[in-house]
């Protein structure tokens, strides 16, 4: 269905013109790309097929490095150090790529049309609506905060996604040490505005308490000495421990460092509600409620959908789901021609079980109904290209490969007969599938799915050629097309004073201040740009140097 859909370009008249040129030249298949975050500017990067014309839609007309974003808050780096404007990236390609500052607020699949609203502030002009034709789609528009429907969170609490949230939170931060100091307050209300409570216990907020109470040890102790001893930092987590989502050893390291410190930490409490003044958690367990008065509050406890895409999931039948469902090669499931990928979207492994007579028949090539070991060892790594969780399964197991679990299933049968029939193959694969797990909402994630399409883009004529990706089986040389596979590089945890956790693959855990060089020496090399790269090595040494800037 691609190649009809080029000829059908072919055959038309191009609207500019009408010369006989754009008879004999293909028209261009159109690409349109929403968002300019991790995904989007991934995407962009690495697409080098000049055959498209691109189209960027995106309500922001820069990327934000989001892991830097922390460090913005209390003046480590400055907001602009951590953008880099959109056209810059694109006016370096090979590629005819077009920017347009609008949000999408309606897909069309039937008719591959997306309808745009401008959000150029321009309050002479009434609201620029405009409609987009697409030969291929992507969705790349990230997720928004989620607030669980917790009352009061929208109206009193700040968030950090945006250059702008972080920007506000630092002048939040700097102006409520400079109103603690105003000589008409009592002690009371220094306190309270002095009062800093952080929900969630994921990196981001473990990181901004951590850049926070540094901020208070280097900079406030010299700036504001009057109330330095009136600051204090709460971090509420409704489970039973911070991070996580990273090795034990890290969160414990992680919560008795901020122990120590007095950042207060608070397991099992949950936020029930936010006024103006007071903040009010349930702690899990006896259900006490309790209510504590406050200056800031910042709310950083995962992720939602967008409404354009919960609006869009509907229309396409996927339901109430926390993301756009895709298959491993990001095609959204059910539709042509429009993939999706980053923290808009999920991938839907394909489940070995709901396969199993498939993949038994293919590997079984001489049709006797039993598979023998080297039957086994010649579809090995095709099921576990197509099934990573095979792999995944095999690891955990230690098992070296599909012949030792069969074996391990069959027990002491296995002694006697040397094949095995569909059910011994069902047996021992009965429990693969738990090993699947969703890929977490990363811009290591984003990152890599976005490279990998533009690789797909790049080779489009090759993937047609395969429209479901690579056969299960071999056979079929060069043209097989891989699905996505994420590769996890390791992640870090800053938790202050210099030190960084770190956990990189193979459990390996380095917690101190040699990780904090790792850490910088990574996020600098990660810049996508020279450009950035200068600004925020610059912004690190300029605080080392002098300490943070604190005007507000
Ligand atoms: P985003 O980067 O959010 O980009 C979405 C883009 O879509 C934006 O340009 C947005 O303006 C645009 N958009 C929104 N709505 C529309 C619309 N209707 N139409 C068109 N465009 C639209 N991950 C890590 O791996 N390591 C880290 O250390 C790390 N630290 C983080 C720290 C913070 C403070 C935050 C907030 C996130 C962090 N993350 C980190 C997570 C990471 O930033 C996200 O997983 C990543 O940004 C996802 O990329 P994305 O392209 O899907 O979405
Ligand atoms: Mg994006
Ligand atoms: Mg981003
Ligand atoms: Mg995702
Ligand atoms: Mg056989």
């Amino acid at each position: 269905n691609g190649s009809r859909g080029h000829i059908a370009h072919a055959d038309a008249t191009a609207s500019n013109g009408g010369h006989a040129l754009s008879e004999v030249v293909p028209k261009k298949k159109k690409v349109v790309l929403l968002g300019t975050g991790w995904a989007g500017m991934s995407f962009l990067k690495s697409l080098n097929n000049p055959t498209y014309e691109v189209e960027v839609v995106s309500p922001r007309n820069f990327f934000v490095f989001t892991p830097l974003l922390p460090s913005v808050t209390c003046g480590k780096v400055e907001a602009r150090s951590i953008a880099e404007p959109i056209r810059n990236i694109i006016r370096k390609k090979n590629v005819d790529i077009s920017f347009s500052e609008a949000e999408c607020v309606k897909i069309d699949p039937q008719n591959k049309k997306i309808y745009c609203r401008a959000t150029i502030d321009n309050h002479s002009k009434g609201e620029e609506e405009f409609a987009v034709d697409y030969d291929y789609l992507i969705i790349a528009v990230g997720a928004q905060v989620n607030t669980f429907n917790t009352p009061g969170v929208m109206e009193n609490c700040h968030f950090l996604k945006e250059i702008d949230d972080a920007q506000k939170i630092r002048k939040n931060v700097i102006e409520s040490f400079e109103k603690a100091c105003l000589p008409s307050l009592s002690d009371e209300e220094r306190k309270k505005i002095l009062h800093f409570v952080i929900v969630g216990g994921g990196p981001t907020g473990v990181e901004f308490a951590a850049e926070l109470h540094d901020f208070v040890n280097e900079d406030v102790v010299k700036l504001y000495p009057k109330v330095k001893d009136l600051v204090k930092i709460t971090l509420l987590e409704a489970t039973d421990h911070i991070l996580n989502m990273f090795d034990k050893r890290i969160t414990n390291f992680a919560e008795n460092k901020f122990g120590r410190e007095g950042i207060d930490v608070k397991l099992g409490s949950m936020v029930t509600g936010i006024n103006e003044n007071e903040i009010s958690t349930k702690t899990r367990g006896n259900g006490k409620t309790t209510s504590t008065p406050y200056g800031m509050v910042l709310w950083s406890t995962g992720i939602g959908p967008r409404p354009l895409i919960k609006e869009f999931m509907k229309q396409i039948g996927q339901g109430n789901r926390r993301a756009l469902a895709t298959d491993e090669w990001l095609r959204v499931e059910g539709i042509d021609n429009v993939y999706a990928l980053g923290d808009c979207a999920t991938i839907n492994q394909r489940k070995v079980m709901e396969d199993i007579a498939e993949i038994f028949k293919k590997a079984d090539k001489d049709n006797s109904g039993t598979l023998t070991v080297k039957e086994f060892q010649e579809t090995l790594d095709d099921i576990c290209e197509r099934y990573p969780q095979v792999e995944l399964y095999l690891k955990n197991k230690q098992k070296r490969n599909i012949v030792d679990l069969v074996k391990e299933a069959k027990g002491d049968a296995a002694k006697e007969s040397k094949e095995v029939n569909i059910e011994e193959f069902k047996a021992a694969l009965s429990e693969v599938d738990s090993q699947m797990k969703n890929l977490p909402a990363t811009a290591q994630v984003a990152n890599q799915q976005g490279a990998y399409l533009a690789k797909c883009f790049n080779r489009m004529e090759e993937c047609e050629k395969n429209p479901e990706g690579p056969p299960r089986f071999r056979g079929t040389g060069r043209h097989r097309f891989h699905p996505f596979r994420y590769r996890h590089l390791g992640q870090f945890a800053p938790l202050g004073g210099e030190q960084t956790a770190a956990q990189l693959p193979g459990d390996w855990v380095s917690i101190g201040h040699s990780s904090q060089w790792l850490w910088y020496s990574v996020y600098a090399s990660k810049q996508v740009s020279w450009r950035t790269r200068a600004l925020v090595v610059s912004d690190w040494l300029r605080r080392f140097i002098f300490g943070r800037d604190t005007s507000g």
